[in-house]
């Protein structure tokens, strides 16, 4: 069984969209907001986790338009809307170094990549009628409709029927785009770790100088 919709189209007519649950829920896009920033991001920067878990939150938050929907705000049809599209994505991404006082232009296009990375899911997998990828300049929908990487089935028996299907699609969400992060962590730590190697020398080789001129003081008033 699939809910119903009422929504206004371009033209102002209204039409019932049948909803249908798409890839992907949370889990996904959380992971891979947070892969895009631990991606363009350095390692090496103190409290690096701060700006995945912003990531995984930027990468979620184009959903929140369910919300114009449940409180009812006009005749619905939000979702896959205003927040899903390109110029509120940069949009977003100035808000969020304004808020981090982050004025750099890394930290915009991560931040921004990181929300985009949520509508380029969406317009990839999604068997609604699209996204509204240039808002505001056109309210046109666009999907890629590929195929989608998780069946889904829902049964809507039961709350707990539901709620049995909600988890095992978070946890088949988990095991496709955990790895991916992980991957992501890992090639970047491996290259944080190189450049460490190669700024050793300097350090050992500064260590030594120091350790000579001590060496140097101390044969000299020991031979007085
Ligand atoms: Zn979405």
């Amino acid at each position: 069984m699939h809910r119903e919709q009422l929504f206004s189209t371009t033209s102002g007519s209204r039409v019932r969209e049948e909803i249908q649950p798409t890839l992907p829920l949370p889990i996904a896009h959380g992971l891979l907001g947070a892969s895009v920033v631990a991606a363009l991001r350095p390692s090496s920067e103190r409290q690096a986790w701060k700006p995945l878990l912003i990531g995984a939150f930027l990468g979620i938050a184009p959903d929140f338009d369910y919300a114009l929907n449940w409180l009812r705000i006009s005749w619905g049809g939000w979702h896959h809307g205003f927040t899903h599209s390109i110029p509120f994505a940069l949009l977003v991404g100035f808000i969020v170094i304004a808020l981090f006082r982050d004025w750099k232009l890394r930290s915009y296009l991560v931040f921004t990549l990181a929300y985009a990375s949520h509508t380029l899911l969406d317009f990839i997998f999604t068997e609604s009628r699209g996204v509204a990828l240039w808002w505001p300049f056109t309210n046109q929908r666009y999907k890629l409709r590929l195929p989608g990487l998780i069946e889904y089935s829902w049964s809507h028996a039961s709350v707990w029927e539901t709620l049995v299907d909600v988890l095992q699609i978070c946890l088949l969400e988990l095991v496709i785009f955990g790895p991916i992060l992980l991957a992501v962590l890992w090639v970047r730590h491996v290259i944080s770790s190189r450049t460490w190697k190669r700024s050793v020398p300097p350090a050992v080789a500064g260590g030594c100088a120091a350790l000579k001129q001590v060496g140097a003081v101390i044969a000299k008033y020991t031979r007085q």
